[in-house]
């Protein structure tokens, strides 16, 4: 049966036509010469690794061929392409912009290439839809180690919102630091108008699941720790109930939790200040 799909799960930096990759790697000089296509796919689909880290460090490699403008708008447009043939209708493709400097571009010349790849695959292959997510990152040990450039995300994505780029996400491999230390970009965000998604409980802890929707995620993005866990349904009703749990606390109203921290509450002297 021919089923039409739709993609909401999609990296692009996870999904690159790999001959375009291959062929681009060779033209920008970012692998030896002599490197065969084998290789270069090997490069690629290495499964097994030792840490989380060096599994995120295999990005490093498509991200090596999107830094140009017309490499960024040239890897949305073949996926597109790809996504096509699959027979998918609508896909939210996710992608960090901050990673994608190293040319001299700002993050918004960043997003704006990719806009343009999008807007020639719409002309070339109208059954598609995309829509673009930009996703802040975990990087290091905690949310501020890379604060400025999220930041920057941030605004970025206010100044491109619109038909092409629809929202936030947070991705990366969930560091060990405080997860709630990312709340001050979600309250940008929420001023700006711009809806979010958070990775949660993906390659991190279960806690991030209630954290993030506290945070006012309007979806969590997780797969390894559903598709890896023993018991599948188990673990389905578990996130479950921490994303209810979350999104209520979140619907509560924090407070100053969320902005300020907590601090240790004093009854009886509130009260007798009453
Ligand atoms: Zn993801």
């Amino acid at each position: 049966m021919n089923w039409a799909k739709i993609e909401l799960h999609l990296h692009l930096d996870g999904s690159i036509h790999l001959p375009w990759a291959y062929q681009t790697a060779l033209k920008r000089g970012v692998v030896d010469p002599e490197m065969s296509f084998e290789e270069y796919y090997d490069l690629m689909y290495k499964v097994d690794y030792p840490t989380r880290e060096e599994r995120m460090k295999r990005f490093d490699f498509p991200c090596a061929v999107m830094q140009e403008r017309e490499d960024l708008a040239d890897s949305i447009y073949y996926l597109a392409e790809y996504l096509n043939d699959l027979g998918v209708l609508y896909a939210e493709v996710r992608f960090a912009p901050q990673q994608h400097l190293l040319a001299g571009l700002t993050q918004k010349e960043v997003i704006e290439a990719v806009v343009e790849g999008m807007k020639r695959a719409e002309k070339d292959f109208p059954e598609v839809t995309l829509r673009l997510i930009n996703c802040l990152m975990h990087k290091g040990p905690d949310a501020d180690f890379n604060m400025k450039e999220n930041m920057e995300t941030v605004e970025a994505t206010k100044e491109t919102l619109g038909k092409y780029v629809v929202a936030l996400d947070l991705a990366g491999y969930e560091n060990t630091g405080d997860f709630m230390k990312y709340a001050p970009l979600f309250e940008k965000a929420r001023e700006y108008g711009i809806p979010y998604t958070i990775h949660a409980g993906e390659m991190g802890l279960g806690v991030h699941v209630i954290e993030a929707m506290e945070m006012g995620a309007a979806a969590i993005m997780a797969n390894t720790a559903l598709a890896t866990a023993g018991d599948l349904p188990l673990m389905a009703s578990a996130f479950r109930q921490a994303i209810e749990a979350g999104r209520k606390a979140y619907l509560s109203g924090l407070g100053r939790v969320l902005t300020r921290g907590a601090s240790a509450s004093d009854p009886l002297t509130g009260f007798l200040r009453d």
